[in-house]
């Protein structure tokens, strides 16, 4: 399978494979893994699952966590330390960070919605051996801001971003490459021009503006993704990625956010290459090669495949350069 389309300045690596055109395989390790340091939250967000969790609240162990890398390190994976909750809230992560570049796992990210990066934790952040970090603005304006993610927050994440950047910049760190993300609702597209020309100064060479379509995780959210491929083709996260929670459950996908049919748990002893190869797994991947999604586990009703092919996370600095270029070009 080949990797997505056009997210520049080194982040290809986020995002989900292409199953369409090309014909899906499944990789002999996932390619890329969501693990989950905590499900706590210190906001709100309009367009997040969690507060329906059923499943426990915690903090995965560092023991766990470090199973995770060793077994990682073996392979081309990504790591992404993010699912539904903030990962600097977990006071170990640091530390995890660290012990994952240190085993040798290929590529570490995470996503943080900002409220804590600042201080120590932030400066750490720097030096950690982080290749990604992803930070979800979601709005334009306090307001914005308070409605999308539910808390009073704007001006200190803001602030704190901007800080980030400022002391990658001074200390000329190439690394983390780092993004400011927007969920693409009609109120960021409304303004999204005007949101990266405003973040645009801030920005290193390979720091970018990411949009993400809103995703419905299964149907805990009422958004409608795009049209599907016709006819629906296999998932290509199923064959391509996974999910670790916080508790050690694993999931295949987003869509099944609150844990209702893990394909196993690495609180049973066994490992991940175990899980991706088990009997649940391959009956499902089967289930979908044959077009019977609905033998699938929540495959069945799920919508979240139509983000599967990659094209709803988008460079939206690169879209505005872009245009810039065509106006240029109109001009001349
Ligand atoms: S079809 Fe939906 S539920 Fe199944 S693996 Fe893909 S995203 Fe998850």
């Amino acid at each position: 399978m080949e990797e997505t389309r056009g997210v520049r300045r080194g982040a290809r690596w986020y995002h989900a494979p292409v199953p369409s055109p090309a014909p899906i395989s499944l990789a002999p390790f996932p390619r890329r893994i969501n693990v989950e340091p905590t499900n706590h939250c210190n906001q709100r967000c309009r367009l997040c699952p969690r507060l329906g969790f059923t499943r426990p609240l915690g903090f995965m162990s560092s023991a766990l966590f470090e199973r995770i890398a060793d077994e990682c390190a073996g392979h081309d994976t990504a790591l992404w330390l993010h699912f539904l909750g903030e990962p600097l809230l977990h006071r170990e992560l640091v530390p995890m960070l660290r012990y994952a570049k240190a085993a040798g796992v290929a590529r570490v990210g995470l996503s943080t919605n900002g409220v804590a990066l600042r201080g120590a934790v932030a400066d750490a952040l720097l030096t950690a051996g982080l290749d990604r970090l992803e930070c979800s603005i979601d709005a334009g304006d306090r307001a914005g801001y308070r409605a999308a993610r539910g808390r009073d927050h704007w001006e200190r994440v803001v602030r704190n971003v901007q800080d980030f950047l400022r002391a990658k910049r001074e200390r000329g760190l190439a690394a983390p490459v780092t993004s400011i993300q927007f969920m693409r609702t009609p109120e960021v597209e409304a303004q999204l021009g005007a949101l990266v020309e405003a973040w645009r100064p801030h920005l290193g060479p390979r720091d970018f503006v990411m949009t993400i379509d809103p995703a419905p995780f299964g149907d805990a959210i009422d958004v409608e993704p795009r049209a599907p491929h016709a006819p629906r083709p296999p998932c290509a996260w199923l064959f391509s990625s996974l999910m670790i929670l916080q508790d050690g459950a694993v999931t295949m996908c987003g869509a099944d956010w609150d844990a209702h049919a893990p394909l196993g748990h690495l609180g049973d002893g066994g490992t991940i290459a175990q899980i991706w190869r088990g009997a649940e797994a391959e009956r499902r991947r089967r289930a979908h090669l044959a077009g019977r999604f609905e033998e699938a586990g929540p495959c069945g009703s799920c919508r979240d495949w139509r983000l599967a092919d990659g094209s709803g996370y988008r460079n939206a600095l690169e879209e505005s350069d872009a245009r810039r270029g065509a106006a240029a070009g109109a001009a001349r």
